[in-house]
């Protein structure tokens, strides 16, 4: 059984993108990302702090804005409008979940999609049904992007994904469709869940419930991607399957912590470096 390491895949991409943010700035291009947080959640600000400390790493310019919880949508949406013509921001993220009297959808349709870096604007969406994407989604792009490191084939193979959300469960079916994988989407509705997961060559669980995927829904030998990322109660992050038991049955799986959450990160990495190219030219 393989640990597919996402950490260690993480710290290879971000070693290339450093090199090529170097050659950039010899261009005249100094890539830049702004990342706005609203109010005080926790886990939100642990996200932001990691993604601010994985561009400097590898040299990209950032500016974090942490609005209290009570402004305005007008307020929020005009600081969306001035970071669409800063020359010096290519990508801008809006932190989710947002406070509940501003509207997400508002929010993220003002963002440039020429700088949506995250890919949540409709346009981007809509070029990812295409297979056209310019910013590949950051966490879809991440799992294709540790299945192809790893030489683990997507092609032919029955991928089964459970969860349908905007940013995960959905975008990713449709870029394992357009690389030639057979895809079934599994949701809270779904009818027999263990027997659906027990087809999968590769299966990936991305709810955000602990011990959900249990040894007995694994075919042998298949491989597993958990996504989930949940707290236990001594605040431990773990993911949605039971790892030490599953990995005794898969080929391959991805640890959490460790395996996807860094990937997504190295993609928003990538994608501020295509942002800073396209806007650029
Ligand atoms: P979400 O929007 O809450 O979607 C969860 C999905 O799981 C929904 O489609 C839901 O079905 C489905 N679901 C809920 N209970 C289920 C059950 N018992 N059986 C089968 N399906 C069930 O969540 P999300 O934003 O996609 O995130 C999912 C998890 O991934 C969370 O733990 C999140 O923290 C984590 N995450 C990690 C990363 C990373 O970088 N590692 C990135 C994004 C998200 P319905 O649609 O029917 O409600």
């Amino acid at each position: 059984m393989k640990i597919l390491d996402g950490k260690k895949l993480s710290q290879e991409i971000k070693a290339e993108l450093k090199t090529e943010v170097l050659g950039l700035k010899k261009q005249g291009i100094f890539p830049g990302l702004a990342v706005i947080i609203v109010g005080n959640n926790s886990a939100s600000e642990i996200y932001v702090k990691n993604k601010k400390q994985a561009c400097e790493e590898v040299g990209i310019y950032s500016e974090i804005y942490k609005l209290e919880e009570k402004i305005s949508q007008i307020s929020l949406l005009a600081l969306v409008e001035k970071l669409n013509s800063n020359e010096k921001i290519h990508g801008i993220l809006v932190q989710l979940p947002l406070p509940t009297h501003i509207e997400k959808e508002k929010i993220i349709s003002a963002i440039s999609p020429k700088k949506d870096v995250d890919c949540f604007h409709p346009e981007n969406i809509g070029k990812v049904f295409l297979g056209q994407e310019i910013f590949p989604p950051c966490t879809p792009a991440g799992i294709l992007e540790i299945l192809k490191r790893s030489e683990i084939e997507i092609t032919g193979k029955d991928i089964v994904i459970v969860g349908r959300s905007n940013i995960v469960g959905k975008p990713l079916a449709l870029m394992m469709i357009n690389e030639g994988a057979t895809v079934t989407v599994c949701h809270s509705k779904t009818i027999n869940l263990k027997e659906k997961c027990l087809g999968a060559d590769i299966l990936v669980s991305a709810v955000g419930y602990a011990g959900l995927i249990t040894k007995d829904m694994i075919k042998q030998g298949a491989v597993v991607i958990d996504v989930g990322m949940n707290r236990n109660d001594e605040g431990k992050l773990t993911g949605d399957v039971d790892f030490l038991e599953v990995s005794k049955i898969a080929s391959a799986i991805t640890p959490v912590p460790g395996g996807v959450g860094p990937m997504t990160i190295a993609m928003l990495l990538k994608n501020t470096l295509r942002a800073s190219k396209t806007v650029s030219k």
